[in-house]
């Protein structure tokens, strides 16, 4: 009994010291669609005690003041930019009384504002140019996710850790938009709305001028679907995360909200997630009614499907497992490109599997990967992410058996939260699952050391 309780209170004290890790955010920030401006008075709370970090913002975002959380006096800052952590955000931090180290107050009030180009008239948009991380007014709307910086996020660097999950309670009042949505709340009709959330999430924010609905327990922003069409999307949605569900033990626990916008550049068309939400970013003819045959409520065909596996596939990981370090985007991508061929196989079949395989073999052609052993985080491009990473855990499933690849995948999902996903990491974790060494060498040798690495890999997967 004595244990148990003992077990019970010390399992409690954990919990609140998770708890007490996550930052809460509270204040308001004004938007105008129109204007394309942000208006920003927040204060954060709750911080965790950190002695090397830095508080990103938005490079277009002004700073009017750090101050006190008794609102007494403002803080000096030093300000600088470090591409390589992030190249949407300055980084910010506080310098102790010797300017020798850095110092974070518990909690400390901000407030910023940024003006941004409003983009409503494609002729004269660029080609390219619009991503995950850019902050888009299209002149209906704003678009903003948490990539962009547009709350202050703090960083970690010891740990390589982005605390962009907050919680929060704070006003959107947005004088010319008719819908606003926050990441984790449900959207609202209105120009100004409070937002709240006791579960730390990152915040995306979208508000402007827009529909949306809500079908069985999803949300539907901005894709025009008729009721039909969100049933049919819905159900390929919850077949997706029935599979990963059952394959994991891990529940999904949000439901998925659907969001579609336009970009505001001619040609960018791309997906992204910021969980729960989906997001879909294209111009009109790629909008989400372009799925469907016209006037029916079928698919056109299945293709989309794959993406739809990728993007819910980025819940395991990219949040249940945030990657980071040297194979950040070998763990971030290409482990949930392999998840998605997975359910391609599952729910699609084996005709579209073999399809995906040889659409990566022929991406990588003329493709000479590096080694993931010596490979740097710069170094892992699309074709790495996308592409040859599937390709080489295809190679380990061909090697060591499709049941134990899903058991290294649930093991790195228990990993704990602060582990550097680098190779040491890639290895340790194999092993761990229960991968015996000289299995893991023999793979390591063949498929990552020698110099015929991609031959080998290609010649096992087909
Ligand atoms: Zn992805």
């Amino acid at each position: 009994m004595k244990i148990s309780k003992l077990l019970i209170v010390l399992f409690i004290a954990n919990i609140q010291i998770l708890i007490a890790q996550i930052p809460h955010l509270t204040g308001e920030v004004k938007v105008s669609i129109l204007n394309g401006t942000i208006d920003g008075d927040l204060e954060y709370s709750n911080l965790p005690k950190l002695k090397n970090y830095s508080i990103w913002l938005n490079t277009g975002l002004n700073l009017r003041y750090f101050r006190d959380g008794e609102d007494k006096f403002n803080y000096g800052n030093i300000k600088y930019y470090d591409e390589e952590k992030s190249s949407e955000a300055f980084q910010y931090y506080f310098p102790d009384k010797d300017n020798k180290d850095r110092f974070l107050p518990e909690k400390f009030k901000i407030n910023y504002v940024g003006k941004f180009p409003v983009i409503s008239d494609t002729l004269k948009a660029s080609n390219r140019g619009d991503w995950k991380g850019n902050i888009a007014f299209n002149g209906k709307s704003i678009r903003a996710s948490e990539q962009t910086a547009w709350y202050p996020i703090l960083y970690d660097i010891e740990n390589d850790v982005e605390l962009n999950k907050v919680t929060y309670d704070i006003k959107i009042n947005c004088i010319d938009c008719e819908s606003i949505y926050l990441n984790g709340s449900s959207p609202i009709k209105g120009k100004t709305a409070n937002f709240k959330s006791d579960k730390p999430i990152s915040m995306m924010l979208f508000a402007g001028i827009f529909d949306f609905t809500k079908n069985n327990h999803t949300y539907f922003i901005n894709t025009e679907l008729n009721s039909e069409q969100e049933k049919v999307l819905g159900s390929w949605t919850d077949k997706i995360v029935n599979f990963y569900e059952n394959k994991f033990k891990i529940p999904y626990e949000n439901s998925v909200t659907y969001l579609y916008t336009t970009p505001i550049s001619k040609k960018n068309a791309w997906m992204f997630v910021t969980y729960p939400t989906i997001a879909i970013i294209g111009q009109e003819k790629y909008n989400v009614k372009s799925y469907f045959a016209p006037n029916t409520n079928k698919l056109k065909d299945n293709s989309n499907i794959e993406y739809f596996a990728h993007e819910l596939g980025h819940y395991y990981f990219g949040t249940v497992i945030v990657p980071n370090s040297e194979l950040r985007w070998v763990f971030l991508e290409g482990l949930t490109e392999y998840l998605a061929l997975q359910t391609v196989k599952e729910v699609l079949g084996e005709e579209s599997y073999h399809k995906k395989i040889d659409t990566y073999l022929k991406g990588t052609i003329d493709y000479i990967p590096k080694s993931m052993a010596t490979i740097k985080n710069s170094e892992i491009d699309e074709t790495y992410r996308y592409y040859y990473v599937p390709l080489l855990v295809t190679a380990l499933e061909k090697e060591i058996g499709k049941e134990r690849v899903w058991n290294w995948l649930r093991t790195v999902l228990k990993s704990e939260k602060s582990v550097k996903t680098d190779y040491e990491f890639f290895k340790t974790s194999l092993v761990k699952s229960g991968i015996k060494e000289i299995e893991f060498k023999n793979f390591e040798e063949k498929y990552i050391l020698s110099e015929k690495a991609k031959e080998n890999v290609n010649k096992i997967v087909k």
